[in-house]
């Protein structure tokens, strides 16, 4: 199974890095069951880069912040053009949204005076459920509740052998910490420099990030989701600091193999 971070900033986008998306590949040559796991702004360019957007089998979304699902009308065009032809059939990228996602999706492309069929057309749309357990093609993901403003879900993902846990944007949570359990790579949302006080938390610090793989136990961790200006060097080392987790720094690019 091989990662790919396309996008690993935030809301607020800076020169050369994109928000949030993830590509994981599985099977023989990473060439077997495709995934992508949220799809924000510059996602959809990014991954074009790397292969094909039609030979996405499953795209996952978080949740329905912008920065995590708003390129899906881009990428939407670019797949339907190069499925152009092909038979219904064929047509087989599934679409999975959080509960209400849909909801939220038909209210956006009413805004901008597309078809309310424009996704659906194209992918199988869903919702998926709070705590959806599934398994395509060997390749199995698990969905649980985070911590987040609005409701957002991190995934796990099980191919291969190997296991890698995304925690969408979450403050620390039991949930998410349970989900990763041992997993071979915890990619965590680090968008805050300090904690948050005084309101509903919705994002982790880097050493929050750092202790909620150590309670995992996951292997590594990948810290991501950086907000505009982020020392992200400097967050590496704050992470170090405060847990024994290895610990990469995700930048637009990043590959691993696990
Ligand atoms: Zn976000
Ligand atoms: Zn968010």
């Amino acid at each position: 199974m091989r990662l790919t971070v396309l996008g690993s900033g935030a809301a607020c986008p800076a020169a050369g890095q994109n928000s949030s998306g993830y590509l994981v590949e599985t099977g023989p040559d990473n060439n077997g069951h495709r995934l992508l796991l949220d799809c924000g702004h510059g996602i959809a360019s990014a991954l074009l880069s790397e292969r094909p957007a039609a030979d996405i089998d499953d795209i996952w979304v978080t949740h329905m912040h912008a920065d995590h699902f708003i390129d899906l009308l881009a990428l939407r065009f670019r797949i339907t053009r190069d499925m152009a032809g092909l038979p219904e059939p064929e047509r087989r990228i599934s679409l999975h949204l959080p509960p209400g996602g849909m909801t939220r999706l038909a209210a956006i492309l009413e805004a901008v005076t597309f078809p309310l069929d424009f996704c659906a057309s194209t992918f199988r749309v869903s919702e998926y459920a709070p705590d959806e357990d599934s398994e395509c093609d060997g390749v199995g993901v698990r969905v649980s509740p985070g911590t987040h403003y609005i409701p957002s879900f991190a995934l796990r993902v099980e191919a291969d052998g190997a296991a890698l846990a995304y925690s969408g944007d979450t403050a620390p949570s039991a949930a998410v910490t349970d989900l990763a359990r041992d997993v071979d790579l915890f990619i965590c949302e680090a968008a805050l420099d300090q904690p948050e006080t005084g309101h509903m938390p919705g994002h982790c610090t880097p050493e929050q990030a750092a202790e909620m793989a150590r309670a995992a136990g996951a292997k590594r961790l990948l810290l991501s989701h950086f907000w505009y200006g982020t020392d992200t060097e400097r967050f590496g080392q704050r992470a170090r600091a405060a847990g024994p987790t290895p610990v990469d720094i995700a930048h637009d690019g990043y590959r691993r193999t696990i």
